[in-house]
């Protein structure tokens, strides 16, 4: 079986499917591996260096002709995806419920997808393949570390002889795994985290970590607010406008609000009105890493796009976190795909089997069903 790992040509997109450690294990699995020539360099990982590991550095036309899988991380651009031939299959985060039609377009082509944004994340057996969450992670704390760049005053309290420095509030909306991590990394350098989520059962996990969990008092908060698969569920219109209300006087004095509130496959809903910002003290900084061509949870935010207000006020759109650490997301990345390669390959051939729950579910059938119901 011969497995080929592309170069990402997404604008700004640094990572790649499979470093060299991960070689080498799908290496010592009897697999075959070959290497688009510089895929690798956005994360420092030279052509040598996967050379060194067991792969085979090819050209792309090479990579496509001998490939039975190719593996990605973002969905492929227009020109990979005509590359593909029928009979491959393709593994990467394709983001489906975003892009239905790539998928359909790929699947009238005769070529197989496997996404890891459909896995079923609270199956432990799945949990070593869960790429959500590994990249989830890596955002959450690029964007803490990106906030307190931004931010014009030190995180920690800190006491010199010029006197006592108040450390920084720092609000988190969304405590999901990027939220949990941007928490975490807020606290190791020092400010005093509130968190709010509007699924109850986040509560214990924020406090876990040392933050405040926020009592919004909401016609949102009678209800609970999880949906299928433990995931948030859409709220209405009107609870989503009660929340905004409820949010605000607390937006309002925070010196740092990190946004990452999602709810899969739609649009992200609204949290941080302009007219909020607008209130805001100026030098504070709001990290949208919701941010996307759907729109995000701050009003006004665009996808890697950072812009002073004129109230002076820093709103970053976070669109591509993962990328701006491209070395780690790719590891973790990796290990996510030599973990589910683990999975499916038998006896040296990569199996697709619908009967299997993790399988049925990356192909698209358990989540044609999650997202008509979700
Ligand atoms: P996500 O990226 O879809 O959303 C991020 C967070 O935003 C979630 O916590 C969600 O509840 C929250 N959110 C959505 N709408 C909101 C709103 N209007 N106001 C405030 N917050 C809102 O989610 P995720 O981080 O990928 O994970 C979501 C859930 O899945 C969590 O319960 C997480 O613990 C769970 N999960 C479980 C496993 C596992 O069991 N192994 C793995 C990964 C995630």
């Amino acid at each position: 079986l011969t497995i080929g790992a592309i170069r990402e040509r997404a604008p700004g997109e640094r990572r790649v499917a499979l470093v060299p450690e991960a070689v080498t294990l799908l290496r010592r699995a009897g697999l075959d591996i070959l290497i688009e020539t510089g895929a690798g360099s956005g994360a420092w990982f030279t052509d040598a260096d996967y050379t060194d590991a067991g792969a085979t550095v090819v050209p792309p036309d090479e990579l496509y002709a001998r490939a039975d899988a190719v593996l990605c991380v973002g969905p492929p651009d227009p020109e990979s995806a005509q590359a593909l031939r029928a009979g491959q299959t393709v593994i990467g985060l394709l983001e489906p419920l975003r892009h239905p039609g790539l998928v359909k377009e790929l699947a009238e082509h005769g070529i197989r997808t496997v996404s890891l944004d459909l896995l079923p994340r609270t199956l432990s057996r799945a949990q070593s393949m869960d790429a959500l969450t590994s990249q989830a992670s890596v955002a959450g704390y690029k964007a803490a570390l990106v906030a307190a760049d931004a931010y014009d005053r030190f995180f920690p309290m800190l006491t010199t002889a010029a006197g006592t420095m108040r450390p920084a509030q720092v609000l988190v909306l969304g405590a999901g795994v990027a939220g949990l991590q941007a928490i975490a990394t807020a606290r190791r350098l020092g400010a005093v985290v509130t968190a709010y989520d509007v699924r109850p059962a986040s509560r214990g996990e924020v406090e876990s970590l040392g933050a405040r969990f926020l009592d919004v008092q909401s016609p949102a908060a009678a209800e609970p607010g999880t949906g299928q698969g433990g995931y948030a569920r859409e709220l209405t219109e009107q609870e989503q406008r009660a929340q905004r209300e409820a949010l605000d006087t607390h937006i309002a004095r925070s010196d740092i609000v990190i946004t990452t509130a999602q709810v899969p496959g739609r649009k992200p809903p609204l949290l941080v009105t302009a007219a909020v910002v607008e209130r805001m003290k100026p030098g504070s900084v709001v990290v949208d890493l919701a941010a996307s061509e759907l729109g995000g949870n701050v009003e006004g935010s665009e996808p890697d796009k950072t812009t002073v207000l004129d109230s002076g006020v820093t709103l970053i759109g976070a669109g591509r976190l993962p990328a701006a650490m491209a070395t780690a997301a790719s590891t973790a990345y990796a290990r996510n795909l030599v973990a589910l390669l683990r999975h499916l390959v038998r006896d040296g051939e990569l199996v697709l089997d619908p009967a299997d729950e993790i399988t049925a579910a990356l192909i698209g059938g358990a989540a044609q069903k999650g997202s008509a119901s979700s």
